[in-house]
């Protein structure tokens, strides 16, 4: 999509820290940590949010779960605990209207969320 960011970071038309890569999925450093580790799992694919998730989505949104799985191992965050978010709509905190999960991790989460 034309005026989406997330794609342009997916074209390689804006600049990102990529942590990971393949043929569908990227994960990139936020660019606005909220936590020691802060990574955003994006699918390749423009999918605006999870409320516009299909059945023709559901091996690449088990591919996004797992593979943060497979991150926050690799970072050694399952050792204390991680966190992954996905928010959905304004009310859900969503500014980025291309899907994305949070991975956050390096420090203790409170709930419930403000
Ligand atoms: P949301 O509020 O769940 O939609 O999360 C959007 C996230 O994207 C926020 O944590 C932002 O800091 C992050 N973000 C926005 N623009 C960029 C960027 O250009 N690079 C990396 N992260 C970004």
């Amino acid at each position: 999509m034309a005026d989406c960011i997330f794609c342009k970071i997916v074209a390689k038309e804006m600049n990102s820290k990529i942590v990971y890569e393949d043929e569908k999925i990227m994960a990139i450093e936020d660019i606005n940590p909220v936590a020691p580790v802060h990574i955003l799992i994006i699918p390749k694919k423009h999918i605006a949010s999870l409320d516009a998730v299909t059945d023709e989505d559901l091996e690449l949104m088990g591919h996004i779960q797992l593979t943060a799985s497979k991150l926050a191992k690799k970072l050694g965050l399952n050792q204390n605990g991680y966190r992954l978010v996905n928010n959905c709509g304004s009310w859900g905190g969503q500014t980025v209207f291309h899907i994305h999960y949070h991975l956050l991790g390096g420090r203790a989460f409170a709930w419930p969320p403000g």
